[in-house]
């Protein structure tokens, strides 16, 4: 037993002069309570109130008035669609459960009439007034859909309009609660309604004057447009913050498309995110989980606050970095004074004290879980500042642009280096087809030559023979040589190289160096050497197989170069605090002041490599600066110029800290070439 006509149809079909108007569900709320109010008065004697709720849990809402209500009048009934537990009763008032399939759970009434007053609010809700509202943003908090909806309908102060409203009312409450029927009668005689007299057309004055207060109606009226005005207030600050923190991480991002320099970003990420939080303290830096310390890079600063900027930033014993670490999440502290993780710990003790940090938030910068950097903000001033949910995700979500802007900037430098890798590799194939042409074909073609006179010459006598196969063999050896060193040079050059740094005593490599040198010079006597290191030089800290190779090539150079009766010298002291200062001296033919740099170019023989006689590959001394570059060392020729003698001098790290005995670990093991 449902209804599907509705009131308010109804009501405009009889009074065809009526207006229906669009209310917001907000205005309806403050209308069907300023009504309310004005019985809960008690300037209106016994009357007939009838307000209609599209749903038990809207009714629910306002029960608490209407037992209020009940107080004031014998004739009050409430219609809502049941839901749970409402149900036709007659407890404190009428209420009357109508069918959800009735039109009246589209609608909204309220009718209140007295003796000298009377009011209605007759309401159907528009339809799609909901799926409207969904455009409104999530985040916008203060602009719930539910106030935005719309009805269309009548609120009036017509007599004659709320007694036929009263009417049609009454008559459907009757459908539902039959037993009603005298209890309606009564109200119906007391207020004339049915009675087709009572209705007064516009412009004739009712006949009932109203002479009722009407300042609690204002008053609530006047409430409700604060509270809106308040909530637009809040709705509007809201998409004002929510522009600001738009237009930061715009900026930031727009800063990383236009940057591949990633100092740049992160200054740029520091001023704007520091002045937009307006903390005393913005600080970028990169950090990986493992690191002890880092040292701060990126600053911003509140005129008057100390800076930090450059310091090194303790990492390992500070718990609050530790848990950013364990966590993969950003950590804040509201009061550092009152803080257990701070007072707990003695580093970050010391740092609230020197640097008045008082709230602080440490924010991992991540990439794929693996920290790059962290944010810090500190503030310093009072009171201490209290943490909004807002700030921490802007935070985070600047973050993660700095993370992306990092990982462009690596990329780009991976880039660089395999670049430059890729030229060094590309101009050493040149070379190696350069020099096909000269140091390949031509001991090529000599071995070519003996071997077909050997196979072709059975008569050839002995010795001739024999200086056939020893010439064959020379070139061979000096083509092997030659391809070892192209290898060499070519896997330094790319970095396909690997290095096992440790702890090494200089005599040890001399040593080393010196009996490669004996194995090798079987026919010819050297020159004599020297050795000449500084007594208490301490350990130093090289990859000891090219440690001796390096020392090696210098020491052959050294000998090829010089006359049997000239001398060698190798000394070495400690020449800084960081570097001992290897030197390789001969007396023999020098070299000239312009070449001294380019006798480490790849194939750089001072007569060209055909009409050398000291034999050689031209790629020693550019072996020798890949292998000193590679620990951080220099390396470099001196000479007085032609037949004055030349020195070649390079440096090597010297082990920290370390005055223990050596305890050299070089590999005994035979020469490279
Ligand atoms: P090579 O195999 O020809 O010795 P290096 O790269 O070791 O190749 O040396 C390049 C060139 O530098 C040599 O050919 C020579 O002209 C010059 N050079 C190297 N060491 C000395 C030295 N001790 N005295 C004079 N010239 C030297």
């Amino acid at each position: 037993m449902s209804i599907s006509t509705s009131v308010l149809s109804d009501l405009l079909q009889s009074l065809p002069y009526l207006r229906p108007q669009l209310y917001f569900k907000a205005s309806l709320t403050a209308l069907s309570h300023a009504m309310e109010d004005q019985v809960l008065a008690a300037t209106l004697d016994q009357p007939l109130v009838i307000a209609s709720f599209q749903r038990e849990r809207f009714y629910r809402q306002e029960a608490h008035r209407y037992q209020r209500l009940a107080q004031r009048s014998n004739q009050i009934y409430v219609l809502s669609a049941p839901e749970t537990d409402f149900a036709n009763s007659s407890e404190y008032y009428e209420k009357v459960a109508f069918e959800p399939e009735d039109a009246l759970s589209q609608e909204w009434h309220l009718v209140v009439i007295a003796d000298n007053y009377a009011t209605c609010l007759v309401c159907r809700e528009s339809l799609g007034s909901i799926t409207k509202n969904r455009q409104v943003p999530e985040w916008l908090p203060s602009l719930d859909m539910d106030t935005g909806r719309r009805f269309e309908g009548i609120w009036t102060s017509e007599r004659g309009v709320s007694i036929k409203a009263a009417q049609l009312l009454l008559d459907r409450i009757l459908v539902y609660r039959p037993d009603l029927a005298q209890k309606v009668e009564r109200a119906c005689q007391r207020f004339g309604i049915g009675d087709s007299k009572i209705y007064s057309p516009p412009g004739v004055i009712a006949e009932y004057a109203c002479d009722i207060d009407t300042d609690p109606f204002v008053q609530r009226l006047v409430t409700y447009l604060q509270a809106s005005q308040y909530k637009l207030h809040k709705a509007y600050r809201s998409i004002a913050a929510q522009a600001r923190k738009e237009r930061l991480v715009n900026s930031i991002s727009t800063a990383i498309r236009r940057s591949l320099d990633p100092h740049q970003v992160l200054q740029i990420a520091a001023q704007e995110l520091g002045q937009h939080l307006g903390a005393s303290r913005c600080l970028i830096y990169r950090a990986q989980a493992s690191d002890a310390q880092a040292t701060l890079e990126h600053e911003f600063l509140m005129p008057g606050v100390v800076s930090i900027c450059g310091q090194n930033w303790e990492l390992k014993n500070n718990p609050l970095f530790q848990a950013v670490v364990d966590h993969g999440e950003g950590v804040c502290v509201s009061d550092s004074l009152n803080d257990f993780r701070v007072t707990s710990s003695v580093t970050l003790s010391l740092i609230v004290k020197k640097f008045a940090v008082r709230s602080w938030l440490i924010e991992p910068v991540l990439f794929q879980g693996r920290l790059l950097g962290i944010v810090e903000l500190h503030y310093c001033s009072l009171p201490p500042h209290q943490w909004q949910q807002g700030e921490l995700d802007l935070v985070e979500a600047i973050a993660t642009q700095i993370g992306a802007a990092l990982i462009q900037a690596e990329a780009y430098a991976n880039l660089e280096v395999l670049n430059q890798q890729l030229e060094a590799l590309d101009r050493t194939r040149s070379n190696l087809i350069a020099i096909t042409g000269h140091e390949l074909r031509t001991p090529l073609s000599t071995i070519q030559v003996c071997l077909e006179s050997l196979a072709t010459e059975p008569d050839m006598p002995l010795e001739l023979r024999q200086v056939m196969l020893n010439t064959a063999l020379d070139d061979s050896e000096r083509m092997r040589k030659l391809v070892q060193d192209f290898l060499t040079l070519s896997n330094l050059e790319s970095g396909r190289v690997e290095w096992h740094p440790e702890s090494l005593t200089l005599q040890e490599c001399v040593d080393l160096a010196l009996s490669r040198l004996k194995t090798r010079t079987t026919t010819e006597k050297p020159p004599q050497i020297k050795t000449q290191l500084a007594e208490n030089l301490p350990l130093i800290r090289a990859d000891g197989d090219w440690l001796v190779e390096v020392l090696a090539k210098l020491i052959d150079n050294a000998c090829k170069f010089t006359p049997m009766q000239g001398l060698i010298t190798i000394s070495a002291n400690q020449n800084s605090d960081r570097m001992v200062e290897v030197t390789v001296a001969d007396t023999g033919r020098g070299i000239e002041p312009n070449r001294l740099e380019v006798v480490f170019d790849r194939f750089y023989q001072e007569e060209g490599a055909l009409r050398r006689t000291a034999g050689g590959t031209g790629l020693g001394l550019a072996i020798c600066r890949q292998i000193v570059n590679g620990w951080g060392g220099a390396i470099w020729a001196d000479s007085n110029g032609k037949d004055q003698g030349s020195q070649f001098h390079f440096t090597v790290p010297i082990v920290q800290g370390s005055q223990e005995e050596s305890r050299s670990k070089v590999k005994r093991r035979g020469s490279r070439d």
